[in-house]
């Protein structure tokens, strides 16, 4: 089997953990398998580098960003073929670029184009174990760029896209993908499986194990992933089109407290400015979650959205000229806010969801302020300060009396 081992940056923080990795990773070859390895920069190392560049420059031009942050993945790749060489096997270590990573040229954020896998083929014909730097690629200007933050996971699934593997898994320091966050939550369990559609809302709500756009990717490739612990030996999470497990009704309970809210109180109530306004928030390059506009009285209209926490004064800054030009009185960014969602693709054929996940947030005396659905997601924004609560309150409700 073609199998591609992806590591984070915990599972090779330091010696004893590359060999760790360089032990499981050994085991796999010598069971005959091919297996290419894509590894994060060790530890905080990623930080650490963004950290020195602010000591410099807290904008510093993202070309030269990208040539820094680069580095950390070139120190754990080459330590991981060390340590499986010292066990024994043959191992090569590649840079993003030497493994056929060409990528769009946004530096910080870039997107994979393709991988040109040629020269990993070739080495694993040559019965080497690959040890590849995630994160990382080069653009048509033959730079280095690199993927956004988590974007190692990326760069393993587009490996084994690219390359038809028959099996993609992603060690981490959690065992799997949990109903809610098992430090937060004691009765959270693991899942055997989950399907992409479930794993990408509840990656996007923060729940941290994969990276959204890893799973997207393996979404539309049709790529299986596994999500399993470096650090200790028990079958992991299955993330797939189609589960076989009867649909859960809820696969889990998750939180964002990293958002904010923009109000915009009294727009004119006409055609045009929900447009304008977006177009602005677009513009200035800020994803929007959660819309809410209010009916129109007195020829006046209230919008409000979500947006990333640390986007919240840029927003506000890119629709102020245009709200007080149509007479708003006032332009509000509120960060006092968590989101809370219950997600599962059993939502779609079973009432009754929302109600109680109502009830379990008023169990909790716990006020929703905004309500908002999609086809496997009810989102509930709540006051910042219960979202623990709120959390423990919701998956007990649906958790706590099955089995
Ligand atoms: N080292 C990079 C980061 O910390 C990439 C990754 O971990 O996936 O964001
Ligand atoms: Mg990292």
């Amino acid at each position: 089997m073609l199998i591609v081992k992806k590591f984070g940056g915990s599972s090779v923080a330091d010696a004893e953990r590359v060999m760790n990795v360089a032990r499981i990773v050994t085991d796999s070859y010598r069971e005959g398998h091919e297996v290419v390895v894509v590894v994060s920069a060790q530890g905080d190392t990623t930080d650490d580098l963004i950290a020195k560049a602010r000591e410099i420059d807290p904008n510093a031009n993202k070309r030269e960003m990208d040539m820094l942050l680069a580095s950390g993945e070139q120190i754990s790749i080459s330590l991981l073929a060390m340590a499986c060489e010292k066990l024994g096997c043959p191992a090569i270590s590649l840079l993003g670029w030497q493994a056929g990573f060409r990528t769009d040229s946004k530096y910080s954020v870039a997107r994979i184009k393709k991988v040109k896998a040629e020269r990993i083929r070739a080495e694993l014909d040559k019965k080497k174990i690959v040890i590849v730097a995630g994160f990382q690629g080069l653009n048509k200007y033959d730079d280095v760029t690199t993927l956004g933050r988590g974007g190692s996971d990326t760069s393993a699934v587009a490996i084994a896209a690219s390359m038809h593997a028959d099996l993609c898994q992603i060690y981490t320091d959690v065992e799997g993908v949990y109903t809610a966050d098992p430090r937060k939550v004691p009765n959270a369990r693991k899942l055997s499986e989950i399907t992409h559609d479930e794993m990408l809302e509840l990656a996007t709500l923060g729940a941290q194990v994969l990276n959204n756009r890893s799973v997207e990717m393996a979404k539309k490739y049709g790529i299986e992933l596994e999500v399993l612990s470096s650090l200790k030996k028990a079958p992991g999470t299955k993330v797939k089109e189609v589960t076989n497990v009867e649909k859960m009704l809820i696969t889990g309970v998750a939180k964002d407290t990293s958002i904010a809210r923009i109000e915009i109180v009294g727009l004119p109530d006409s055609p045009g400015v929900a447009f304008k306004v977006f177009a602005l928030v677009a513009q200035a390059h800020v994803n929007v979650d959660i819309i809410l506009q209010s009916v129109g009285r007195d020829g006046t209209k209230d919008i409000s959205f979500t947006v990333p926490e640390n986007d919240g004064a840029k927003t506000v800054e890119a629709i102020r000229e245009y709200c007080e030009r149509k007479g708003a009185t006032s332009i509000n960014c509120d960060t006092d806010l968590a989101k809370v969602s219950v997600v599962g693709a059993g939502m779609e054929t079973h009432e009754g969801v929302a109600s109680k996940m109502f009830e379990a947030l008023a169990d909790a005396n716990i006020n929703i302020q905004t309500i908002s659905t999609s086809e496997i997601k009810i989102s509930v924004l709540i006051d910042r300060k219960d979202a623990d609560r709120a959390v423990l309150s919701v998956h007990d409700k649906f958790f706590d009396n099955e089995d």
